[in-house]
């Protein structure tokens, strides 16, 4: 399916989002952003939109959540013409880190940012590609802040609403273009 101008932005993701039930384990119903992302005019719309619910909250930065959230954050800063700094999984980021814990359903992971690229007083845009629990944004959220960094916004193209995932962040004003459930 190919988006068209006249759809609205909620009906081009709905359109270009697959479900998978099961998948990766049995009970999880997996939001497959692939279609969107082979989709140009899509995908286009999907960054177009976002730029508009960031851009108001004034971000001196955006800061993209490994790896999907690299996927809707690298042409989001392209199109804000805003620095992009990325959280990634340990162990690849090259110079002094910063890093947080955060629970998973079985043990905990991490994820670190570089030290030096958070400023105390800057304004950060979060942008990851799906807000679920919550867990993960709550965690890059606390990373931001533990290094003197305000919270601008938390930006998803999606947002699983019945998990609850916005309450965790409570002190960050919470953008998404399609909320489900
Ligand atoms: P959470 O910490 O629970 O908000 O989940 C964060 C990450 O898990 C997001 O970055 C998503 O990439 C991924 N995720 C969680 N649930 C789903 C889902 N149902 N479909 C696709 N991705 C998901």
């Amino acid at each position: 399916m190919t988006a068209a101008s006249h759809d609205t932005v909620e009906s081009v993701l709905t359109s270009l989002i697959r479900d998978v039930p099961d998948f990766p384990k049995p009970g999880i119903v997996f939001k497959d952003i692939t279609p969107l992302l082979e989709d140009a005019a899509g995908f286009r719309a999907c960054i177009e939109a976002l730029a508009a619910r960031v851009s108001p909250h004034r971000p001196d930065a955006l800061v993209a959540i490994e790896s999907r959230g690299f996927i809707f954050g690298a042409p989001l800063a392209l199109h804000l013409g805003l620095p992009l700094i990325v959280v990634r999984k340990p162990g690849k980021l090259p110079r002094a880190t910063e890093s947080v814990a955060y629970q998973l359903e079985y043990g905990e992971d991490r994820l670190e940012v570089h030290a030096d690229a958070i400023r105390a007083g800057h304004r950060y845009a979060l942008v990851d590609d799906v807000l679920a629990t919550g867990g993960t944004a709550e965690a890059v959220t606390s990373l931001i802040t533990r290094l003197g960094g305000q919270m601008a916004c938390a930006a998803f193209p999606l947002e699983l609403g019945f998990l609850g995932g916005r309450a965790r962040l409570a002190g960050a004003v919470t953008e998404s273009l399609v909320r489900y459930g």
